[in-house]
């Protein structure tokens, strides 16, 4: 089922969802389940499953250093399907422009449907540690919009480099992401609402956020979305704190801001135990103002282990 039909069922009640990460290639994918086992009893619709960009690596032939490109974690659309099929529940394939040419986002989505999953989120993927700004693959989309019209078209019976429309195609619900702190490399909030905006006239059918730690951004973005048109619905994306590094990392990397109580309660922690429970303690204060204001569902973004999102999710839903 779409996660749009998902949210239009549920009828007012926030629901619940997170995403995963695939596991490192030559892992077993038990870990995965094991991390996903606690957290199903509190329904969750839909789990998303995300896409590596590929790294550089450094290969050492014959005395040269020989760089290659791989994908650490690969294994997506497989991790969906095995998912669906152990859970009965809907996944969502996170699908990127970087390193994909546009037949090869044709031919996953092909798998996609076959395999009966009905909705990607469609996101173009951050720049390669070694590049400044992101490069688009020769052959692949520049921009996330570029890929939602790619996936509408298809939904629309379009085939890549074909003359005649096709029926048996799929018919995906899409996803995007929205920034309540805008993009790191747009210029503006406002700007970064436009791309938003462009996306969504493109063919996206709902919005999911870069996480936040401070809710008035996300309904001062939700209400400037609107304002500009966006009518989507917009699915806040939550993370809690886990370890002490995350107060430079998370700045650094996401260009967000982090509310100063947060900063000195995590400083005053002497563990990283202790460092977890304040930031589940704040991702429930969080949870909880936005299920009160009636966000569809409250999405979270789990980075492979549960015992946090699970400690979340109990006193919530
Ligand atoms: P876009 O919407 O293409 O926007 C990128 C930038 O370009 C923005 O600054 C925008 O304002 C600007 N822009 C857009 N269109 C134009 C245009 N026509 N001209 C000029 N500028 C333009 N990354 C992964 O690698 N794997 C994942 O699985 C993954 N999952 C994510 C899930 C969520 C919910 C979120 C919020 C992010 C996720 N990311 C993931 C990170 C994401 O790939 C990065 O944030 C990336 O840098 C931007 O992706 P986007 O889809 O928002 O890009």
């Amino acid at each position: 089922m779409k996660v749009t039909d998902h949210i239009t069922k549920a009828n007012g009640k926030t629901l619940f969802s997170f995403e995963i990460i695939p596991p490192v290639k030559g892992r077993n994918i038990q870990e995965l389940y094991d991390n996903i086992d606690p957290l199903m009893e509190f329904n969750p619709p839909f789990i998303d499953v995300t896409t590596s960009r590929e790294e550089y690596v450094y290969i050492d032939r014959d005395g040269l250093l020989d760089k290659k490109v791989t994908r650490m974690r690969p294994g997506t659309v497989g991790i969906c399907a095995s998912i669906k099929h152990k859970y009965d529940v809907d996944t969502v394939p996170h699908v990127l422009c970087g390193g994909f040419t546009r037949e090869e986002t044709e031919y996953l989505l092909v798998d996609c449907h076959y395999l009966g999953i009905e909705n990607v989120m469609a996101l173009r993927g951050d720049a390669m540690k070694e590049e400044k700004y992101f490069q688009p693959t020769k052959g692949g989309h520049p921009y996330a919009c570029d890929l939602v019209k790619q996936i509408e078209a298809l939904n629309c019976g379009r085939y890549l480099h074909e003359t005649v429309e096709r029926d048996n195609c799929g018919d995906f619900c899409i996803g995007v992401a929205g920034y309540p702190e805008k993009h790191l490399e747009a210029p503006s909030l406002q700007s970064d609402l436009k791309r938003l905006k462009e996306k969504v006239d493109a063919g996206a059918d709902y919005v999911v956020t870069q996480m936040f730690f401070d809710n008035q951004k996300y309904f001062e973005f939700v209400a400037a979305a609107k304002n500009m048109g966006i009518d989507v619905p917009i699915i806040p994306g939550i993370k809690p704190i886990a370890v002490k590094r995350h107060l430079q990392l998370l700045p650094q990397v996401f260009r967000i801001d982090l509310p100063q109580d947060l900063i000195d309660a995590v400083d005053s922690c002497a563990t990283n135990r202790d460092v977890r429970q304040v930031g589940i303690e704040w991702a429930i204060q969080q949870s909880k103002e936005l299920k009160a204001a009636g966000v569809p569902v409250l999405h979270y973004y789990s980075m492979g282990k549960s015992d946090n999102i699970r400690a979340i999710a109990k006193e919530l839903f």
